[in-house]
């Protein structure tokens, strides 16, 4: 049995999903800033992807200079405050925090990024000065993490930057698909408004690039071209009963979540099928939505799960529980979902087996895919050119997200098969200034 009644409202909806990293106050921020060693060779810089000098903003918050912290974290990462609360601290900066090696609670740095970016946003600090216009006109595809991070550092760097997106709102999967009890959907488009009015990037909604003619036309219109269109729809599993009414994608049952919020809904008795991080959002997700029972079904065992630990003590600490060497054989129902067929594995000379005459069923009336998204290999095709591997990824030239193609550069998951919003961030950056590497050595 899971602890959650179904929210009826907003207010309910945000009781269930409470904040895990809530934004701290003056005083919490001082207080945790003076706990900080400022280390030397501090460790929790290294294991930052975007390498935010982190004693250096926790003694500007210190010394209480906010723009100065604000500034620094920017400095590297165009997502300070989005980072500070999504990202798994757990097993990057925080987590090489020396003061694990002394059994004390590591810094709260999550928490302090975006303490002092928040205020930056809710100030409206204008902290960055835009190059002159270098005459150069670049075309981001994508405003997720990617494509807006690319977007900033193109136009500070004096670029004229317009951004296509498919959806009606930016931010990709850190809007559609980041778990509420982490950031609220208003924090997230706040951030990127208050770039968007620093950088005066434009963002064409609704705007989906689909056909070839779509890419020749960027070609005449625009010098280079940035892709951050992220992954794609949750992978089907080829399974009997998968068009079943309520078998869902986590990606597309979390969006409809963020789109809906006490208005989404749920099954009474969930199955949530896989082991990665998704999954385990997906699984508290269903919780807090007010499921009575969701199983977390994995084909191996609890250690070969993928999910970081933090987020299956998460969905454990909610409810969900979880189920180990099973593999599904059948979704079941006539039209909607009633079950689920499954067999028992066990891992022989590292091969996963499927133990005959296992099988049984489980009950449910809901049923989450978390098997991974599909690429967007078909949308890469239609540019000349570019190269992907055989799962899809976007094929690179150098370290700068240039592709085969000299024109488009890309980064983020299209490119890295999915990580996280701070590696988006990490490698738009490093892109952004290959592309403005590449327009100025090839000035024409
Ligand atoms: C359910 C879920 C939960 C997650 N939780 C976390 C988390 O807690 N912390 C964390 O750090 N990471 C998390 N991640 C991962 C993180 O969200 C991604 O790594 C990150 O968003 C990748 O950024 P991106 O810009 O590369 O892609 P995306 O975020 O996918 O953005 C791509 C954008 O491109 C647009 N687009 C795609 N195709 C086109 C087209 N043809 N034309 C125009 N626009 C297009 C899309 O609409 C989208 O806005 C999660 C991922 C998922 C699926
Ligand atoms: S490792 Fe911890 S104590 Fe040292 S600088 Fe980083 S946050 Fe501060």
């Amino acid at each position: 049995m899971t602890d959650f009644k179904r929210p009826a409202n907003p207010q309910e909806f945000e009781e269930n999903f409470e904040q895990l990293h809530p934004i701290m106050n003056a005083t919490q921020a001082h207080y945790e800033s003076s706990r900080c060693l400022f280390c030397h060779d501090a460790p929790c810089i290294n294991a930052c992807p975007t390498e935010i000098d982190i004693p250096l903003f926790i003694r500007q918050i210190n010394t209480n200079n906010l723009s100065g912290a604000a500034k620094t974290i920017y400095e590297s990462n165009w997502l300070g405050n989005i980072c500070g609360k999504v990202c798994p601290t757990e097993v990057l900066c925080e987590g090489a925090c020396v003061y694990n090696h002394q059994e004390v609670k590591p810094i709260e740095i999550g928490r302090l990024q975006s303490y002092a970016s928040s205020v930056a946003i809710n100030r409206n600090k204008h902290l960055f000065e835009k190059a002159l216009d270098n005459g150069k006109k670049v075309a981001v595809v994508g405003a997720g993490p990617a494509g807006i991070s690319a977007a900033c550092e193109l136009a500070l760097l004096g670029c004229m930057v317009t951004v296509y997106e498919a959806k009606e709102l930016p931010s990709g999967l850190a809007l559609y698909g980041v778990a509420p009890y982490k950031i609220l959907n208003d924090t997230v488009l706040e951030e990127v408004e208050y770039l968007q009015k620093q950088f005066g990037f434009h963002i064409k909604y609704q705007h989906p690039l689909q056909a070839a003619e779509d890419f020749e036309q960027l070609d005449r219109a625009f010098d280079a071209v940035f892709l951050g269109i992220g992954l794609g729809s949750t992978r089907e599993l080829q399974l009997e009963g998968e068009s079943l009414d309520g078998c869902w994608g986590a990606v597309e049952f979390i969006e409809m979540l963020k789109t809906l919020q006490h208005k989404a809904m749920v099954g009474k008795k969930v199955v949530v099928l896989g082991g990665g991080n998704t999954a385990m959002d997906a699984a508290s997700e269903a919780c807090r939505l007010g499921a009575e029972q969701v199983v977390l079904a994995y084909r191996r065992s609890k250690d070969e799960m993928r999910a970081y630990e933090f987020e299956y003590e998460l969905a454990k600490s909610v409810g969900a529980v979880g189920l180990w060497n099973v593999t599904p054989l059948a979704i079941l129902g006539e039209e909607k979902v009633v079950g689920v067929l499954f067999i028992e594995t066990r891992t022989i000379d590292k091969k996963l087996e499927t133990i005959p005459g296992s099988d049984y069923t489980i009950d449910c009336d809901m049923v989450i895919k978390a098997t991974g998204q599909n690429k967007q290999k078909a949308l890469v095709q239609l540019i000349p050119g570019i190269q992907t591997d055989p799962s899809g990824r976007i094929l690179t030239v150098n370290d700068l997200g240039q592709t085969h193609n000299a024109r488009y550069f890309t980064g983020g998951d299209a490119m890295n098969g999915g990580k996280e919003v701070v590696n988006a961030v990490a490698e738009a950056k490093v892109a952004a200034r290959g592309i403005h590497q590449y327009l100025t050595e090839n000035q024409g």
